[in-house]
């Protein structure tokens, strides 16, 4: 079985190791459609937060306390940097994570494009999976925000990682652009994985800012709306509340309220134009009105790898009692 996963950063990558464990259990093939909105060029470095939280996590090398970056982190340059007032200040890159940066970018300042660079960051981490960016191409988030500083108020945008890390999302806040998505062509590989995937899986990852902009990669969309493989959505909201990070703020901007049918919502059905062909939910959103969309109710919360696990098997059954609305053949011929 060939199993396509639409992943963000910390959220996806705990997903990810039950993925992984599933497919060790049935001999599943596992690619991951990573999202690159979040990306950014700090002190000359091009920082892939969500690679990297998927690519440390499945190598047993990020910080599990922290949630995010290294495990065994030190900060000497971080240190050094502030003294010099470099800006931005507000954004900490530890001396383990800059290691990988510095290969990254000068990789990439060598000519090869992202996808074959995380390839190449992946020989050492081995994460089990494949991982390859949604695009090769700039796709970055940035945040339409009035800002009060300076006086009077004006909007601007701002990047994503500004508007989070700096601001806490806490300004006024009116919609968020996926620059560049418009130009951007899926990365090598990605339409091949979905053409050849038995289920598309969607993490349970901001369905804001770390889906929509895979989703807004023009193709990737196309891909899932009319694949053979059926779609099925794992909630990252449980009884109303995100389980950790910012997803009730994301959804906040948008309008959209913060629970499992409403993230449903947000996605849409297969049969009328949207990408999901089933929607799995914790006991506690049992009862989610998803128009139309097939739920399974099975506990959520990512505790471990084996409830991890036990969720991701879940949605592989539930992929595989839904009739796909697709209509697109598969590549062995077989219309389903
Ligand atoms: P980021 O890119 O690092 O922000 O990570 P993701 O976008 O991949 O995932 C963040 C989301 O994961 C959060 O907004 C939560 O809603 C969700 N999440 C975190 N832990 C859990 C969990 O144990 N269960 C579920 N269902 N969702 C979770
Ligand atoms: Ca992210």
């Amino acid at each position: 079985m060939r199993i396509v996963v639409l992943t963000g950063g910390i959220g996806g990558a705990k997903f990810l190791v039950g993925v992984r464990a599933y497919a060790r259990r049935t001999g599943a093939e596992v690619t991951a459609v990573v999202n690159v909105g979040d990306d950014a060029v700090l002190h000359g470095l091009r920082v892939c937060p969500d690679l990297d939280s998927v690519m440390y996590t499945l190598g047993g090398g990020a910080d599990a306390q922290r949630g995010w970056g290294r495990a065994g982190e030190t900060w000497a340059v971080k240190e050094e940097l502030t003294a010099y007032r470099a800006e931005p200040t507000w954004f900490g890159l530890g001396d383990r994570d800059i290691a990988t940066h510095l290969v990254r970018t000068t990789m990439m300042n060598a000519g090869y494009p992202l996808s074959a660079v995380t390839d190449a960051l992946c020989v050492r981490w081995n994460p089990g999976v494949r991982m390859i960016p949604a695009t090769d191409d700039r796709l970055e988030t940035h945040v339409v925000v009035s800002d009060p500083d300076p006086a009077p108020p004006a909007q601007r945008a701002i990047h994503f990682q500004e508007w989070w890390v700096r601001h806490r999302g806490a300004l006024p806040t009116h919609r968020f652009v996926f620059v560049g998505a418009a130009q951007a062509e899926p990365a090598p590989g990605v339409l091949d994985a979905l053409a050849a995937a038995d289920v598309v899986l969607i993490a349970p990852s901001n369905p804001v800012v770390s889906v929509a902009p895979v989703l807004a990669v023009p193709g990737i969309r196309e891909a899932l709306v009319g694949g053979a493989a059926p779609v099925v959505g794992v909630s990252p909201i449980i009884g109303d509340a995100p389980v950790r990070g910012m997803a009730d703020r994301c959804l906040a901007v948008l309008d959209v309220p913060c629970t499992a049918a409403a993230v449903a919502g947000l996605y849409g059905s297969r049969r009328s134009g949207g990408v999901l062909d089933g929607w799995l939910v914790d006991p506690v959103d049992a009862a989610a009105e998803t128009d139309g969309v097939p739920v399974r109710a099975v506990p959520l919360w990512m505790t471990d790898e084996t409830a991890t696990a036990q969720m991701v098997a879940a949605a592989v059954e539930l992929a595989g009692s839904v009739e796909p609305a697709g209509t697109r053949p598969r590549p062995d011929g077989v219309a389903r």
